[in-house]
């Protein structure tokens, strides 16, 4: 199988300059690890979920694969070829889908120069055919080809969605990274905009970085299942072997009565506490403050990443206590 991309110890790091009066005290500027070392791969067609509370680096890791900010270090690789920064392959290899269909549309633009404009700049399409071009891409989203004419205000939130995925595709992606994409959309246009992405993964064998704080969309979704915690992988598994057996004490909380597409909830403690600040990350495995099965050694010492079952990893120091 062809591995569509592979992160090595990507890290992103951010300088937080203190406040004025921090400053006229003297202190120098904090450093916020914002990722660390998240090594990930996704294989061609597969779709990757990537989950964790708000805050805690998703976002940031699918900004660096789609070459929207640079790593700090590590190194990544995309269809096989090493990507040293961010630059024009890897935005024609990559495209992103937002959260925000209202904020991601120029409202001053028509929908032909917002889904055209990039494929015309780069020469995928000749001026002459990028009216046809355009009119092919609203189909392939399922919108109808004469709302190329119009401008965003005119669309519901699901439909300036289905905008935002052809104006991906328009640069004929290998990969998209979906950033909360269907986290503001009523229910049911959610289920729809999972059907178009599931329906233009098999009919262009697209390949998604399916980011979402969502675990029922995620695991309606993804064939795989990473689980982030303050800029770390702590588990990652098959989706149904992750919801069916949450290894990481974060997970199984995250999890708890989680509200699934299908099924009952899951039953697990719910999560104590709140995600602490990336300036104040907690020494040994950074859960320790909210996990309830702490031991001394959690304070002192991370927990190493390690296969724990058959493609299931895991980073739990309970892990090496039951080995
Ligand atoms: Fe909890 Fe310790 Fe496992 Fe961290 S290593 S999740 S603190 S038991």
């Amino acid at each position: 199988m062809t591995t569509m991309l592979e992160t090595r110890e990507l890290s992103k790091s951010f300088s937080a300059a203190p406040g004025l009066l921090a400053r006229l005290r003297g202190r120098a500027p904090q450093t916020v690890y914002a990722v660390n070392r998240v090594s990930l791969s996704i294989a061609e067609g597969e779709v990757l979920g990537l989950v964790g509370e708000s805050g805690c680096g998703k976002s940031t890791v699918g900004r660096m694969v789609a070459g929207l900010l640079p790593p700090t270090s590590g190194s990544m690789e995309l269809a096989g070829r090493g990507v040293e920064r961010p630059g024009v392959a890897q935005h024609r290899l990559v495209q992103m889908v937002f959260q925000n269909p209202y904020a991601s549309l120029n409202p001053r633009l028509r929908i032909e120069q917002l889904v055209g404009e990039a494929a015309l700049y780069h020469g995928i399409v000749a001026p002459e055919d990028g009216p046809d071009f355009v009119r092919s891409l609203l189909s392939q989203v399922g919108l109808d080809a004469s709302y190329a004419a119009r401008y965003p205000r005119q669309f519901s939130g699901g439909q300036r969605q289905r905008i935002a995925i052809a104006r991906a595709l328009a640069l004929r992606p290998r990969l998209i990274v979906c950033d909360e994409a269907v986290s503001a959309l009523d229910v049911s246009v959610q289920a729809q905009i999972l059907n178009l992405f599931m329906d233009l993964r098999e009919a262009q064998q697209l390949t998604y970085l399916f980011i979402s704080h969502n675990l029922a969309v995620v695991e309606h979704i993804a064939d795989r299942v990473a689980v982030m915690y303050l800029g770390q992988i702590v588990e990652l598994a098959d989706t149904a072997e992750l919801f069916a057996r949450p290894n990481h004490p974060y997970t199984q909380a995250l999890t708890a009565d989680a509200p699934r597409m299908d099924g009952p909830a899951i039953q697990h403690r719910p999560i104590q506490g709140e995600l602490p600040s990336p300036l104040k990350r907690p020494g040994g495995c950074a859960f320790h403050p909210r996990c309830p099965h702490a031991m001394p050694r959690c304070a002192e010492q991370a927990p190493a990443f390690i296969e724990i079952a058959p493609r299931h990893w895991s980073a739990c120091h309970l892990n090496e206590v039951r080995a």
